[in-house]
This record gives structure tokens, sequence and C-alpha cells, in this order.
């Protein structure tokens, strides 16, 4: 009987397993078989009137059923069906005539003789490189290798978007930061580290959020664009920038186990993001990196592959991946390959484009404050408690129900157990929410507070009335209750 491979971020829906396996000839009774086995799949992938979501592609071995019979597309036993949802979690750039490039010093000869001997590469390649520009949008996980391996391989001039600090929790993935680095902005820190390991690049620092307004501005002084980002206004408008300005855009994302990577670069022929994932996911319904966790070896393996692409695409050397999908499962360590199709509908890159220059992204991906709507400053302060002042209910003896939203593993770090806290984790929550008693207090709490604030909107639109949200989350119970609690 045919199987559909479940990715990971669905599978907490399906039994935790990775595969189903179904009944049925054609793509609709396949899925229609699997989500009768795994009803909670239903509403992650098909919306209200039964339509596959446009955040999530159906692929028959390595076709996009869109671009087949769509539903009726029809399988057999021995075909392999994967699920592809969006995940958040970075040919030929413009070739220069040879006598326009810069010539190599001799410390760079030297430096680059691995490269020069190459016939790939050679004299005339190393100058290319060192000619060429990359903007690289992001300095964490991917943006780390990827800083690195693009330094050390002589690309002339590296842009750096980043407006973070470093952190502890960074380090286990963002190699290109060290612990003396932490409280450091990760502009800072990367260019001291890209500087020693080659002081011949050039490096332009944005501290800053690449935003609509600056975006067209810092994308058009670069020749290839590397998306090294983990959410998705920012992809969006890496993707819609590099488009309508024809640079190439080497993606990458990656999640727990699962990475993904493409060259999108309509101006050669090939497809763009919005041509693969046209809408993105509402907010809550993909985990991040930051709730979901993240394999610190997984950004290595992927930003190295758009490291690659980069230098090939300057090169002008090899396939690049333009109109090919490239999926990486570490846990069973292998690679597939999906191909892409430009959609000739793709608002952004179609025959009939109708997004002409950038848009507010926030709202694009519906990203709203948090906060449920509030009328007056009591109100305001109403809907949420302070660590301090639920720390002082609790001393004083009120009987108050904490609810612990996020996932079991988090929860081993740190929890308010002593307190009697009780997990129900977000993607539960509106299956679990019954096991509560509307007549009691109820706190909930997650990491920071945005978790929970979904499920003060579950409770509240259950007829909940006694529940209040936990500011700040169990960061800031750490920092203003327990400083021996551990934070991550
Ligand atoms: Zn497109």
């Amino acid at each position: 009987m045919p199987k559909i491979a479940i990715p990971t971020a669905l599978r907490r829906y399906a039994n935790e397993q990775a595969a189903v396996t179904v009944e049925g000839t054609t793509i609709k009774e396949a899925l229609a078989s699997m989500t009768a086995q795994f009803p909670d799949l239903q509403k992650h992938l098909f919306d209200g009137e039964g339509k596959l979501r446009s955040f999530v592609n159906v692929y028959v071995n390595d076709e996009d059923i869109r671009y087949q019979q769509q539903d009726d597309t029809p399988i057999s036993d021995n075909d392999d069906i994967s699920i592809i949802p969006s995940i958040a979690g970075g040919s030929g750039a413009e070739s220069r005539a040879a006598d326009a490039l810069p010539d190599l010093s001799k410390d760079e000869i030297a430096r680059y003789a691995r490269h020069l001997i190459m016939p790939e590469v050679g004299m005339e390649g190393q100058r290319k490189l060192k000619a060429a520009s990359i903007l690289l949008i992001g300095t964490g996980g991917l943006g780390s290798p990827l800083g690195l391996y693009l330094a050390a391989a002589g690309i002339g001039r590296l842009g750096l978007v980043d407006f973070d600090v470093v952190d502890k929790s960074n380090l286990q993935r963002q190699i290109i930061h060290g612990t003396k680095d932490v409280g450091r902005p990760k502009i800072q820190s990367a260019k001291d580290r890209i500087g020693d390991v080659n002081p011949h690049v050039q490096i332009d620092s944005y501290e800053l959020a690449l935003r609509s307004e600056n975006a067209l501005d810092i994308v058009k002084e670069y020749d290839v664009i590397i998306d090294g980002t983990d959410n998705f206004q920012t992809r969006y408008l890496a993707n819609d920038a590099s488009v309508l300005l024809g640079k190439p855009n080497v993606y990458g994302s990656i999640f727990r186990f699962d990475g993904q990577a493409s060259v999108f670069h309509p101006a050669a022929g090939g497809p763009c993001y919005r041509c693969l994932y046209p809408e993105p996911p509402p907010p809550g319904l993909v985990p991040s990196c930051a709730e979901g966790g993240v394999l610190g070896i997984l950004p290595g393996i992927i930003g190295v592959i758009q490291a690659t692409e980069a230098v090939k695409l300057i090169l002008g050397e090899g396939e690049p991946l333009i109109g090919r999908l490239l999926l990486f499962d570490a846990l069973k360590m292998k690679f597939k390959e999906l191909k892409l199709r430009k959609n000739p509908d793709c608002p952004l890159c179609g025959t009939n484009p109708t997004i002409k220059e950038l848009i507010d992204y926030d709202q694009f991906c519906g990203i709203t404050p948090p906060a449920p709507e509030v009328k007056t400053e009591a109100a305001a302060d109403s809907w949420e408690i302070t660590p301090t002042q639920l720390k002082a209910r609790l001393d004083k003896g009120d009987k108050i129900t904490i609810v612990d939203v996020r996932e079991i593993n988090e929860w081993h770090i740190s929890n308010l157990e002593d307190y009697g806290s009780t997990l129900i984790p977000l993607g539960e929550f509106q299956a679990r929410h019954s096991e509560l008693n509307p007549d009691d207090e109820i706190v909930v709490h997650c990491k920071m507070g945005g978790r929970s604030a979904k499920a003060y909107g579950i409770l509240k639109n259950a007829g909940f009335t006694k529940i209040q949200n936990l500011k700040g989350g169990i960061l800031a119970w750490a920092d203003e209750v327990d400083n021996s609690m551990a934070k991550y």
C-alpha cells in the first residue's frame, strides 16, 4: 500500500510517525485515508473548505501534484508521497570581463593555492571570487558557516545584516560567535571572526532589521543574496527584493533534523520562493526553531550547501540548485531532490505579476501584537500577571492552577512543578483544555509569553473567565523570582 512521508513539523499530529500507510488510488483518496487515521492533521493541511492549504505542497516521487493532476493525481503502491510544508528557521552572478577582474596579491596567491590549482577555479575563478559581493541576511545558525567559509574562500566583499545580540543559547550552533562574545552585537562578533579568518575580505555591516523601507537599497549592492533568516517576514522580503532586482537568492531553512536548500533565480529562468509557497502559514501553526529546537550541526550542513551554491554561481561552474529543492533528513542521513517549477501564476515572477514593489511583510505574514484586545489600562493589566505578583499570591496560599504550554523537553530544563504546574503543550491545548476546571483561577505560561497568549485565547473562546497569562514567561520568572533557575 502507498505510504505518505510525514515531515517532522507535523509528526506530533500523526502519533510521531515518520510515514503513514494509506489506501487509495489518487492523492485525494490517500490524503483522506491519512486524515481518517489522524484527524488532527486535517486542519493543518486543509482550509475550511477542504482545499489543500497553499503553504503545503504534495509530491508524488519528485513531482509536485500542482503540475500533475492536482488531487486527482493517480498513485500506485510503489510511489513515494511526501508532504512538504514551508518551514521558517538562508545561474550566473553578474559576469565580468576577465580584464575587469582584480589581480591577486602575492599573499592572496599563497592563501588560495588549493583553489588556484583546480581547473574549475584557477586564477580567473579566484579573481571572480575576489570581484564578487554576497549579502548574508542573518549571522546566526546558517550565517555562521556561510560567513566563515565564504570569507575563507576569498569572496571580496561580504554584507552582513543582523541586529541581534549573542546569547548563550546561540552557541550550540552559531559557531561564528564564541563564549567571550555573549552579550555583544552579533554583527561585531561576526566581523571580528571573519577578519581573523581572512583579512582580505571587505565587510559591510548593517546592524538593522531588513525591512521594506531599506531592503532594495541594500540588496542592490550585491551580486548574490543568501537567505539565512529564521522568520517568514524576512524570508518573503528577501525573496521579493531579490526577484525585483534580478538577483539570485540562495535559500536554506532548518528545523530539528530537517533541512531544505534551493536557489531562487527567476532572472535565469528558475522559480522563486513564492512559486514554491505562495503564502506563509498562519502565525503559530509552524513552530520556530526557538520553540521546536534545531540540531546544532544541521545549520552547518545546510549553510555549507548554501555557501557551495553561492561560489558555484560566481564561478559559473556546475549545475546550480535552480529549479530543484534539496531536502535533507539528518536522522536518516538522506538527501532527496524535488523538481521545482516556475509558477506562471506567481504574483511576483509569473507572466502577469501583481507584486511590483515591496509590501508590508508583517501584515502579509499575519503578525499582530500577541496581546488580546484591551480597552483600558486596568483591563490591560488584568490579562497578565507578572512573576513577582504570581509568587506573592502563591506565598499567600492562594489556590492558582498553573498551566505550562511548552514542550516536554523545555519542561525538563525548567518548570514550576513545585507550585503544582501542569504541562499541556500548545499543540494539544485545543484538544485537552477540557482537563481544566473553569471555576479555578488559571495562570498559563510558556517560555516568553507568546505561546501562552495563544492558550489564553483558546481558554477565553471556550468560556473560561478566570485566566491570566504569565508576563514574560518562565524566563521572566527566572529573572524576577528564582535566579537559580536554568535559562535557555
Ligand atoms: Zn515566483
